[in-house]
């Protein structure tokens, strides 16, 4: 597989493009913030009377209209939610989309499952960081940046690769590393991802340790640090150096128990069992269809789970233990709480 650096990639192709990024959220504000840095001539579309209206202004950025943004962009980043994509698409981006202009999405879901259609005389290609956009902002403000996949669906003027690449060099991802790869490929693995292991699967598995030590009647507090706290000392480890990496810096005792306990805790074969149903309604599309449902009705599954999950002791504990770490504040994100 290929992997893409800075020097591979010439931002003369973005440079002299109008850009405009539609979204001020996670990603939006963080693909904004480090293109206008880098250079480019970047505009922000969101609707009149949102609330990031004035924080996209407050950042020194440009604010329009979805409409207004489009019309004057020879790029168009969508970062609206996947769920909005659709309609936003219909009623107010592709009426005023110039020909000939690029079409450009940070996650390949609307395209893959057909939810946009896009027309024939646009560049249609993709740049999906590989991480949150909070990060996609800090990493790139330490110099570094948040590793990203680009891929092509449509390639109308002949320069869609080199300009997804400039786009991916614009917001720092190069400096990780870029991966080429398809719509299909990426959708169907980041949805794999979120679902089965670092959203789905881990909260699962950090909810059933801290509930057994609270049931077991050890205090919340120290069922918290165990199994909550301490996760991101461990992932950080296996960032850096690997699962050997991880091993070598815990204690003997640790790495014993973690070889022949392990499995006890996540048996691997019937998890992969089950992981591989979980692919499967992503890949046959019933993953899709049911959100697009939940969507059509108002989203209330997934506000039933935020009222559910917001009351779960875990999160009492941990807004009382991460108030006593104040160098955790400066990352809480606003909208949280
Ligand atoms: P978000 O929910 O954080 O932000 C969405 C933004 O769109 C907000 O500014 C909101 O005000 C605005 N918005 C919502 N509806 C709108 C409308 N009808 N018209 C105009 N503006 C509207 O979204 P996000 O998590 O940044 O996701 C954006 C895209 O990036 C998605 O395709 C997602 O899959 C992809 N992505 C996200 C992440 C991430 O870290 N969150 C990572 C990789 C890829
Ligand atoms: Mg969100
Ligand atoms: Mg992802
Ligand atoms: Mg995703
Ligand atoms: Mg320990
Ligand atoms: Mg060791």
């Amino acid at each position: 597989m290929k992997i893409y650096y800075e020097h591979d990639a010439d931002l003369g192709f973005i440079l002299g493009k109008k850009v405009a990024v539609l979204g001020f959220g996670s990603q939006g504000h963080a693909h904004a913030l480090n293109l206008k840095e880098s250079g480019v001539d970047v505009r922000v579309g969101l609707r009149p009377g949102s609330k990031s209206f004035a924080k996209a202004e407050a950042a020194g950025l440009r604010v329009l209209s979805v409409a207004e943004a489009v019309r004057e962009a020879d790029v168009v980043m969508v970062l609206l939610p996947d769920e909005a994509q659709g309609r936003v698409y219909r009623e107010e981006i592709e009426p005023n989309l110039r020909e000939g202009a690029a079409l450009a999405f940070a996650h390949g879901f609307n395209i893959h499952f057909g939810q946009i259609k896009p027309r024939r005389d646009l560049d249609v290609w993709m740049v999906a960081p590989k991480g949150p956009g909070h990060l996609v902002r800090s990493e790139y403000q330490r110099g570094s940046g948040v590793p990203a996949l680009v891929a092509v669906h449509q390639d109308a003027s002949g320069s869609a690769f080199p300009t997804a690449l400039a786009y991916a060099k614009a917001i720092g991802a190069a400096r990780a590393g870029v991966i080429a790869t398809t719509f299909k490929d990426e959708t169907e693995t980041d949805l794999f991802g979120e679902q089965a292991v670092l959203c789905g699967g881990l909260t699962r598995l950090i909810q059933a340790g801290f509930e057994t030590l609270v049931e077991a009647g050890y205090p919340p507090e120290m069922a918290y640090f165990e199994t909550v706290h301490e996760v991101k000392l461990i992932v950080d480890l296996i960032y850096e150096a690997g699962f050997a990496g991880m091993r070598y810096s815990i204690s003997n005792t640790a790495e014993y128990g973690d070889y022949t306990r392990g499995e006890v805790a996540v048996p691997v074969e019937e998890t992969k069992r089950r992981m591989r149903e979980i692919l499967r309604q992503i890949q046959t599309g019933e993953f899709a269809r049911e959100w697009m449902l939940e969507n059509q009705v108002g989203q209330p599954v997934l506000e039933a789970n935020r009222k559910r999950w917001k009351a779960h002791p875990i999160e009492e504990v941990g807004a009382r233990l991460r108030a006593m770490m104040p160098f955790l504040r400066a990352r809480v994100l606003e909208e949280v709480g």
